[in-house]
């Protein structure tokens, strides 16, 4: 069967002649395939009488329609349909009190539906949409399986559901004060002190919360939705902002509160989501179009299967090819001539303090960069950049530098088009930008919208195609990995190497996902120093180095999995985790 969906934001029927309609072979041999029942309203497309020829895809002027050809026998597994010609979803995780269940996949494909669905904020309909069901009906309809008796205990009452959401930049908006007021306003277990330790909150009770960082909205948001006294909590993206060693802490916090409770989880951190989660269901399909939820997985096969591309049990491919990690330590010409190179360069900033003693980047070399928040990596990123000048030492600045910041602007009144065209110029015409960097980004279907509307990890997209597209040296890519779904953020590292590799050039990466790293990166710079006082970069130097200083900080070690060659992070007081202690290797065995 052919589902067709309109994407209500792009379809301008005045701005076009009804392509869809007047080129449609259905149409044009009398078949009402798409009508416009309203003379001057969007057009409604009937999937039953669709041939899925894709005509009209191709004629709309705004990329407002997408055709897809999925099993009939998904049909009888769809959850909720929003109305005609929408986003569609199909199938509903399992949820157990005593795991931690992940969500992972692709955004766009119904994990905010999902979530909204369980937290009982939505009632599925089961594509009945014209006529929804009652609770009673969901009930009955789920009964005699596990989600049905969870329904019925939702919808009683007797089934309390917390919901961590994904925007916390957007907490200052509604909730003014200091975070120790907003944890006492949340507080119905009288557990504060206990978020409060556990979450490592003390140091920031009495900051305001319109001058919190990301990372601190993040913590208080998780540790808001921690007091609360619920039997499941929803945790949607709980490791944005966060680096590694808080990525580490809410992890273990969750497996803790999984102990008693039912918690499921939407992550993109591959390493943090393979450690936490006992169980996995991936959704495929179609951003924006449908998605399905798959059955659920064992959380290292549902890793190995997402990377591969395949899922082996429903015989769908997810993605043209593999995704595929390199057990090697030395990864470049350590020889090739240095591109830049800094010397005893310090930085006063308030009461912090940066410093970096000597280090030099390589022609076509990158590095990646890891430390905790708050000791001067974006700082250091922006003494390269020649955004901020150091009180002792020195840069070589003779080379190029193209700049993607952490944070990004969305002070842009024009099109994603718009924007493209006059921050590239003639190079927005170049086929090795429109092949290697925006195609694979998948800017070309963000093309029409306008900038300020556009997501975070659209943002983010963007920001890392303009960024990689510009005439440069030396690329700067502060967090690109922040806002980006598991897929995009692999689909970004093969971007960013891509990139360097055939034009020979070199970047810095900042990021805290390891994965996203440990692809991208030939050696590493690490950080190290106490948060917001003083901080010193030491390298880059081989990878296995970078990581043996950086992770012996964070105290955790990884192996690589051996089918995939994959960083996993190693099990606490494992016989593996000790061993690799004693000998000093934290990055594999
Ligand atoms: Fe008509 Fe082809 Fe579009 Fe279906 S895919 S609505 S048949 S033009």
């Amino acid at each position: 069967m052919h589902i067709a969906v309109l994407r209500r934001d792009r379809c301008h029927p005045k701005k076009c002649n009804h392509e869809c309609q007047y080129y449609c072979p259905p149409v044009r041999s009398g078949t009402p395939t798409i009508e416009f029942p309203d003379a001057e309203g969007q057009p409604l497309i009937t999937e039953k009488l669709c041939i899925g020829c894709g005509i009209c895809v191709r004629r709309c002027p705004f990329g407002a329609i997408t055709i897809v050809g999925i099993p009939d026998e998904l049909e009888k597994e769809k959850v909720h349909q929003f109305s005609e010609n929408s986003f569609r979803l199909y199938s509903l995780p399992v949820v157990q009190q005593g795991k931690v269940t992940a969500i992972l996949g692709q955004n766009g494909m119904g994990k905010s539906t999902t979530l909204s669905i369980l937290a009982g904020n939505t009632i599925p309909n089961f594509g009945n949409f014209r006529e929804p069901p009652s609770k009673d009906d969901v009930v009955k309809r789920l009964s005699g399986t596990v989600m049905g008796q969870y329904f019925r205990d939702l919808y009683s009452g007797r089934k309390k559901v917390v919901l961590k959401s994904q925007y916390v930049d957007l907490i200052p908006r509604v909730v003014k004060g200091r975070i120790r007021d907003a944890l006492s306003n949340a507080d119905q277990s009288g557990r504060m002190d206990e978020v409060v330790s556990l979450m490592s909150m003390e140091g920031v009770l009495d900051k305001d919360i319109d001058k919190c960082s990301g990372g601190e909205l993040q913590k208080l948001a998780i540790s808001v939705a921690l007091l609360k006294d619920a039997d499941v909590y929803l945790m949607d993206e709980m490791s944005s902002y966060l680096d590694i060693t808080e990525r580490l802490r809410v992890a273990r916090v969750v497996q803790e509160l999984a102990r008693d409770r039912t918690v499921l989880v939407v992550e993109h951190d591959l390493a943090i989501m393979d450690w936490m989660a006992d169980a996995v269901h991936i959704v495929y399909g179609k951003p924006g179009a449908y998605g399905v939820i798959t059955e659920q997985k064992s959380t290292n096969k549902a890793v190995n299967e997402f990377l591969s591309g395949y899922l082996r049990e429903e015989n769908v491919r997810i993605r043209e090819s593999s995704i595929d990690f390199q057990e090697r330590t030395l990864r470049r010409d350590v020889n090739a001539p240095v591109l830049v190179s800094w010397e005893n360069v310090s930085k006063t900033l308030g009461d912090f303090t940066l410093r970096a003693r000597s280090g030099s980047i390589r022609l076509t070399q990158v590095v990646g960069v890891l430390g905790r928040n708050g000791l001067g990596k974006t700082s250091f990123v922006k003494i390269l950049a020649g955004i901020m000048q150091p009180d002792t030492g020195a840069v070589s600045s003779t080379v190029r530098v193209a700049y993607k910041p952490q944070y990004i602007s969305v002070d842009y009144a024009g099109t994603v088009a718009d924007l493209i065209g006059e921050a590239l110029k003639e190079r927005s015409a170049d086929t090795f930008v429109n092949n290697e960097i925006m195609h694979p980004l998948q800017i070309n279907e963000l093309m029409d919208l306008e900038v300020e509307d556009l997501s975070g990890g659209e943002l983010q997209r963007l920001s890392i195609a303009i960024t990689l597209a510009r005439d440069a040296d030396l690329f700067l890519l502060d967090e690109p990995s922040a806002h980006l779904d598991s897929a995009m953020r692999m689909e970004a590292a093969k971007v960013i190497r891509r990139v360097m590799e055939n034009n020979r050039k070199s970047a810095l990466v900042v990021d805290h996902d390891v994965y996203f790293i440990d692809l991208i990166s030939d050696s590493l710079m690490v950080f190290r120093g106490e948060g917001g006082r003083h901080g010193e970069a030491f390298g880059p130097m081989d990878m296995r180095s970078g990581m043996n200083m950086f992770l012996s900080d964070a105290g955790v070690t990884f192996r690589r999995d051996q089918q995939t060659k994959r960083p996993r992070i190693n099990k606490p007081g494992s016989s593996l985790d000790r061993s690799q202690r004693e000998s000093g290797e934290y990055y594999f065995s």
